[in-house]
């Protein structure tokens, strides 16, 4: 087979690290194929831990690579490379503008929104899978039109460790005790870019103090934006490295890899998670996994509350408009804490 293939993916972190699944794909059924993913600047070091043979292209489309001279300039860059197909599960009108400036031959994304219009290989955005069963639709449209006997098969995002992630927990670690063997720890990411995707302050604050009590340490991990709270919430539950802002997706990953559970908000530490066989529960408020975004971990759980009202936004949103955030205030610590603790035990050990 020839003809390399371009991964288009320049949505949020969460949604990179799930385009793993697509890259091993790709990587276990043609080897050898020239294989590229293009990402924001900020996803780039996630590219990086997928495969070593996988040429990562930056487009910066907010900043450097902004307006149509920047789209240009990076379709160029692709253009001169040995790809010819383009999958694209960003469903995003530049992503595909992208693909289409770089001449690619064939397009495939999904058949929802007015980016469809550019593709040439259009295919049913299937609701109530995961999404990277709906990514790997796409991989199986166009092995069928450049090897149709192929028949890729379906894999799970998984990320390779490097040296330089391993030395960033290690720092961690070393705050926890032990170095090259950490004690038992639990990873609590606090953080959403959406408000009413994030439980509650008290609430983690008391999960915290509890798991302190059962002897497992804790971690608090996070962005720059959630330093902060992160910092405040050690603080008030008297427990925790507050590391939020302090370690880069290679160092988050690492750290990740070692730790009993990981509980999480749904955002893209649980997808990180996954891709390093850390368990985690994952807190669903206003949104539900019946998107396409559960955790993938062996053992992990999703948790949330019925009600009338939810799931009420595809991405969450800035307030409850119902205004009681029920989804939330009513997930209480003590069912986290007993399903965390029921995850390590069916996984980890305790
Ligand atoms: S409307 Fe319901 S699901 Fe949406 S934020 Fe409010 S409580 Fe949560």
């Amino acid at each position: 087979m020839s003809g390399g293939i371009v991964i288009v993916q320049t949505a949020f972190p969460g949604d990179v690290i799930l385009t793993g699944g697509l890259v091993r794909s790709v990587r276990e059924r043609w080897p050898d194929l020239p294989l590229a993913i293009v990402v924001r600047p900020d996803c780039e070091s996630i590219a990086a831990m997928m495969d070593s043979g996988v040429e990562v292209i930056v487009y910066d489309k907010r900043g450097v690579d902004q307006g149509p001279t920047g789209i240009r300039r990076v379709a160029r860059a692709i253009a001169e490379g040995p790809w010819e197909n383009a999958i694209i599960p960003h469903r995003s009108p530049r992503s595909a503008m992208l693909a289409r400036l770089a001449g690619l031959d064939l397009r495939v994304g999904f058949a929802v929104g007015g980016h469809a219009l550019l593709l040439n290989v259009r295919v049913t955005y299937r609701r109530g899978v995961h999404e990277v069963e709906r990514n790997h639709d796409l991989l199986l449209a166009l092995a069928d039109r450049i090897d149709p006997e192929s028949e890729p098969t379906l894999a799970l995002p998984r990320l390779i460790l490097t040296s330089e992630g391993k030395e960033e927990a290690g720092s961690v670690f070393e705050k926890l005790g032990r170095r090259l063997e950490p004690p038992p720890f639990t990873v609590l990411a606090p953080g959403s870019i959406w408000p009413t995707k994030r439980w509650l302050y008290e609430h983690w604050v008391i999960l915290a103090g509890w798991f302190a009590q059962a002897g497992l340490s804790v971690v608090w991990i996070g962005s720059e934006e959630d330093r902060e709270s992160c910092e405040q919430m050690a603080s008030s539950s008297g427990t925790g490295i507050p590391a939020a802002g302090e370690l880069s997706w290679q160092g988050t990953a690492a750290l990740l890899s070692q730790a009993h559970v990981l509980v999480a908000n749904d955002s893209a530490p649980v997808h990180l998670a996954g891709s390093v066989g850390c368990p985690t529960v994952a807190l669903f408020g206003p949104t539900v996994p019946g998107f396409g975004f559960g955790p993938l971990g062996k053992g992990s759980v999703s948790m949330g509350v019925r009600l009338g009202c939810r799931p009420c936004r595809l991405h969450g949103g800035r307030r409850c408009p119902e205004g009681h955030f029920r989804c939330m205030t009513d997930l209480l610590p003590a069912r986290v804490l007993n399903t965390s603790v029921e995850v390590i035990r069916s996984t980890r050990g305790l």
